[in-house]
């Protein structure tokens, strides 16, 4: 087993030296921010040894020598919005928080490129763009307060992934510091790279296993001229999620396909003190279509109407776009107000699995006994299900979920799915994913780690174990 030493007071001051006095924490009030990410499960909460604030890649790469050359762990934070415990020091060591790198470096028009620091948020990446007449397509839940960096380190997902892909498919390239402290541009404000392995990536994705993101170059796409978003209600659970594969073979490539089943908006509405549709016996699904020919989406429009209604819809409305993503963007939040302490699941399975994972889940909700609120991005196969511990003990909690989990993950995989569509392993998923993936798999990830972080000072314990 690795045997990392502890942060002596030598190398706080030298950290002091790299960024400057005043961007380095080691009072516990301010290392607090730094000791959880958004999973509330006491569990999950280690404080850092240390934090430190660097201004530019020149200091990052500077503290990762530091780290190599005194053995201590570093674990790279965005906004902490994460839900699977990657950015926290479980091990101890120097937790290097990027919030101070939040500048837009460039809008390259001509090449449809932004280029951006990492502790810039998703929104105002998104804002950025569309000010231009762009679009970043990357849009996860979280966009108001996740970091893009945090978003190409965990390739987060989101509502539009149905149509323009994950992170990773909006990525031209990335400066990283690498483990070993060396700077490095992979990729960059190109279309097109078939120059031996993409190094870029098997960054996107790593969670800070790999290196620090630094600079990352994004792919712009241009900004559609409408926008139309579409509520169909069910009564029942499989008529409602059974509509998701079916849109998706309809040949309208929508932009979202959103899934929320009764309990969760039963859960937001009483959240956001929001009256919603069909509330007290409503299934959700949020279709978003966009384009530059209204006519044609109005058409679309129809065609979904009829879609939904012959599976059995009760309604199918034109939604107030800041009601519908305001509810469904409060799922979590309404989860946690309920219950402090939840799981929340991200399996991935193909499209057409999807209502049997559902209707699977939901029965387990009624087998255990246990709250579990299922919603989602049904049009890329990735539901969420929030486990909720409400008035368990920890003695009964701690024997309900692992066992839930076990009967979901051994399906999942039955189904050709995975554990993580989005939110990534982390340290949460860390055991579950060496048990349920291909062990060849696991050993070539291990492989490529052991070769890139030869002191495996780099978010050690997360995604795999390397010791
Ligand atoms: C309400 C809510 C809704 C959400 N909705 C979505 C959703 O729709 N889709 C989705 O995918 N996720 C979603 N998430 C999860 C989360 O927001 C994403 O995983 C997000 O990408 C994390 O970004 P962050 O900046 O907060 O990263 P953090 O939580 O700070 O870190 C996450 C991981 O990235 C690493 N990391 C961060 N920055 C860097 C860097 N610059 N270089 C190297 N490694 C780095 C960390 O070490 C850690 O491993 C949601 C979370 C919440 C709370």
């Amino acid at each position: 087993m690795t045997k990392y030493n502890a942060v002596t007071s030598e190398v706080v001051e030298e950290l002091k030296k790299i960024v400057g006095e005043k961007y380095v924490y080691t009072d516990q009030d301010k290392l607090e921010p730094y000791s959880h990410d958004e999973v509330t499960d006491p569990h999950y909460v280690k404080a850092p040894e240390v934090a430190v604030l660097p201004a530019n890649a020149e200091e990052v790469a500077q503290i990762v020598k530091l780290a190599n050359r005194s053995s201590i762990p570093l674990v790279p934070r965005g906004a902490g919005t994460g839900l699977a415990c990657a950015a926290v020091p479980f091990k101890g060591g120097i937790v290097v928080a990027l919030e101070r790198m939040n500048k837009i470096l460039e809008i390259d028009i001509e090449n449809m490129i932004m280029v951006t620091e990492p502790g810039v948020t998703t929104e105002e990446v998104q804002k950025a763009a569309n000010d231009k007449g762009f679009l970043y397509a990357g849009d996860p839940c979280s966009g108001d307060s996740s970091f893009i960096g945090g978003n190409i380190a965990t390739n987060a997902g989101g509502n539009k992934a149905v149509k323009y892909g994950v992170t990773r498919n909006q990525v031209a390239g990335l400066e990283i510091v690498t483990p070993t402290g060396e700077i490095i541009t992979l990729g960059g404000k190109l279309k097109k790279d078939a120059s031996g392995y993409s190094l870029m990536n098997l960054v996107i994705g790593s969670e800070g296993t790999l290196g620090f993101v630094t600079k990352i170059y994004l792919k712009l796409v241009a900004l559609p001229k409408v926008t139309m978003d579409l509520l169909a209600i069910f009564k029942d659970l499989e008529s409602a999620i059974g509509l998701a594969p079916k849109l998706m073979g309809a040949g309208i490539s929508p932009v979202c396909v959103e899934f929320m089943d009764n309990a969760s908006i039963q859960c937001v509405e009483s959240f956001l003190r929001e009256k919603l549709p069909h509330s007290n016996d409503g299934y959700y699904i949020i279709v978003q279509i966009a384009g530059d020919n209204e006519e044609l989406l109005e058409d679309q429009c129809v065609l979904i109407d009829e879609m939904a209604t012959e599976n059995g819809a009760v309604e199918v409305l034109v939604a107030d776009p800041a009601v519908i993503w305001k509810a469904r963007k409060a799922y979590a939040e309404a989860d946690r107000a309920r219950s402090l302490v939840f799981s929340m699941e991200d399996i991935v399975v193909p499209v057409t699995k999807i209502p049997e994972a559902v209707k699977y889940i939901a029965d387990l909700s009624q087998k255990y006994n246990v709250a579990i609120h299922c919603c989602g991005h049904a049009g890329d196969g990735n539901i969420h299900a929030n486990i909720l511990k409400d008035k368990y003990s920890e003695k009964e909690w701690d024997e309900i979920l692992p066992a839930v989990q076990a009967e979901i993950y051994s399906k999942v995989y039955s189904m050709g799915g995975k554990l993580s569509g989005e939110h990534g392993i982390g340290f949460k998923r860390v055991q579950a994913l060496a048990k349920y993936a291909n062990p060849i798999e696991i050993e070539m990830m291990k492989a490529v780690k052991a070769a890139l972080d030869p002191n495996l000072i780099m978010n050690p314990g997360k995604v795999i174990n390397v010791e």
